[in-house]
């Protein structure tokens, strides 16, 4: 397989960059039906006093390991791996790709993989709704999701991008995706057809920066609902409209008389 292919993307290009061999070894190499890697550890979970812990199989391209550790009810298994939750996203988010052997997983403690597949998530459900209004499945339009990647740019920048399409037969319509930029970290960006339409921090993580009061779980979920839905109506829907309306204005309406 060539090292360092790279597939088109808008504007932009996914570089599928050559992973190490160490790294390989490390995630790939655990066997399968493993039973973990028992851990003297707590469990990292706050509170939990749970016995027989095990730590988390994550190794980061330098190959150091993510340190905490996990009882049974706490840890995620995925194939044969045992991970925290936010290894267990990445590693989820990457498997397709990581299995072709190619992408250097993120460093350990790079949130921006992770914050963009858990937002992707959130929102996954309102940009297909969205995308479906739009799309004419008459004329063999369909709507597709890509799965979480790394984009590189000119500028040696990389971003994590999660997205989802418009697409006929002759390719995409409409492409809209959820990014976080290692750089700006943890700023989310949303682009549409390769134009930032949106930036912002999501304001569960700017109440922790400003060490406000944490809220309580229901009254957290909400406001992460709220944000998702003002995202969407405010910004999101009538960047989509109005892209929708750009990349079909050469089409023929019955009332095109002017
Ligand atoms: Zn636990
Ligand atoms: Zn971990």
């Amino acid at each position: 397989m060539p090292a360092g292919r790279t597939l088109g993307l808008g504007e932009a290009e996914v570089s599928l960059l050559r992973r190490r061999k160490a790294v390989e070894a490390e995630i790939v190499g655990v066997p399968a039906a493993s039973p973990g890697h028992p851990s003297e550890q707590p469990c990292s979970e706050p509170g939990c006093q749970a016995p027989n812990r095990v730590s988390c199989d994550y190794r980061d391209r330098r190959g150091a390991p993510c340190p905490t550790a996990w009882c049974g009810d706490h840890i995620v298994t995925v194939n044969s791996w045992h991970l925290c939750r936010r290894h267990a996203s990445t590693v989820q988010a990457l498997a397709p790709v990581e299995f072709r052997g190619q992408l250097p997983p993120p460093d350990l403690d790079n949130r921006s993989p992770s914050l963009a597949s858990y937002l992707a998530e959130a929102l996954d459900s309102r940009m297909r709704a969205a995308l479906t209004v739009l799309s004419r499945p008459a004329s063999g339009e369909r709507v597709g999701t890509e799965a979480l990647a790394l984009v590189t740019d000119q500028n040696r920048g990389r971003r994590w991008a999660q997205g989802w399409e418009l697409f006929d037969n002759t390719g995409p319509l409409l492409r809209i995706d959820v990014e976080v930029d290692e750089a700006r970290d943890p700023e989310c960006a949303l682009r549409l057809n390769s134009r930032v339409i949106l930036r912002c921090v999501p304001p569960w993580i700017q109440d922790r920066k400003t060490a406000g009061p944490p809220l309580e779980g229901d009254e957290d979920a909400r406001r992460r609902q709220v944000f998702y839905d003002g995202l969407m109506e405010q910004h999101v829907w009538p960047a989509l409209v109005a892209e929708e309306r750009w990349v079909r204005r050469w089409e023929r309406t019955p009332n095109a008389t002017v």
